[in-house]
């Protein structure tokens, strides 16, 4: 039995010791769950069914079962909430699956519904009413890995699925049964309106996937992602695990699209009003270079 963190406010749900402090519950429902020092806990208890299931969402998304609540309020763990809808952008539905893996460290994956072919960026845990759930949405036609960090279960979710796999091949040792590797560094369209944008620096094989062309839909990986708190685009050197100066070099061959959504593997998503990526991106950068 793993105990009861010391931050969580009383009440049926709390956060254990087992947290590995992945972010997955405070950025999917930050009305319950707050970010601590190296854990999360519960910060405000749900009132109401809407908040409730939001709440037995997070913790199903847990990927280390840190999260408990009573048996009563488990047994009502919605059975479709995820792939939860988060915004739409063109024909496409983005849908976020929540289930995440200890193995790529609880970092998100996302579904794409569209006309053109689903696509799965990013890989949850496996879970087989997760894969019924794609599944009743029409499958998936590609599966798109960003980066060696966030591959999980990616051989049982091809086989359940039957997608061929986009890898870099700088990365490729971490799937190397991947259907598809990019062996260069130019971008690469896979599927209509679908680029995969090579970004090496995080690791040596990193890629983004950018879905649309004007106001287009980013998938960062760990390449980058939002600090809601401080209002601002993270490149991070702390969790830099190949070479950051590449990295950087990697954020700047972004600077020139127009960004609408930044949906990345960890920290929280963001939306941008026209033009507002760009200042990001350059208020990064000279950070960065000061
Ligand atoms: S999802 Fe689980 S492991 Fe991740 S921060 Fe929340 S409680 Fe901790």
């Amino acid at each position: 039995m793993a105990r009861a963190v010391a931050e969580n406010v009383s009440g049926p749900f709390f956060v254990n010791e087992r947290c590995i402090d992945c972010g997955t519950c405070w950025t999917f429902d930050p009305e319950h769950y707050g970010a601590g020092v190296n854990t999360a806990f519960v910060h405000r208890q749900p009132s109401g069914a809407e908040a409730q299931r939001q709440a037995l969402l997070a913790l199903q998304a847990c990927p280390v079962a840190a999260i408990e609540t009573s048996a009563e309020l488990l047994q009502q763990t919605p059975a479709d909430g995820f792939p939860a809808l988060i915004t739409t952008a063109g024909d496409a539905e983005i849908f976020y699956c929540g289930w995440a893996s200890r193995k790529s460290f609880g970092a998100r994956s996302w579904l794409l519904k569209r006309q053109a072919g689903n696509v799965l960026i990013d890989v949850p845990r496996w879970s087989a009413p997760l894969a019924r759930r794609i599944q009743s949405m029409g499958g998936v036609s590609a599966m798109v890995l960003t980066h060696r960090d966030d591959v999980a279960d990616h051989q049982r979710w091809t086989q359940a699925l039957g997608c061929p796999r986009w890898i870099h091949q700088a990365d490729g040792d971490a799937a190397p049964e991947a259907e598809h590797q990019l062996n260069d560094w130019d971008a690469e369209t896979i599927a209509p309106g679908l680029q995969l944008i090579p970004t090496p620096g995080h690791t040596a094989g990193s890629l983004c996937a950018v879905l649309g062309e004007s106001r287009c839909v980013l998938f960062s990986g760990d390449h980058l992602w939002w600090n809601a708190d401080q209002q601002v685009l993270v490149c991070s050197k702390q969790y830099c695990w190949w070479d950051f100066e590449e990295q950087i070099r990697s954020l700047e061959k972004l600077q020139d699209l127009d960004v609408a959504w930044l949906l990345p593997g960890h920290g929280h998503r963001h939306q941008f009003a026209p033009g507002q990526w760009q200042q990001a991106v350059q208020q990064t950068l000279a950070w960065i270079q000061r």
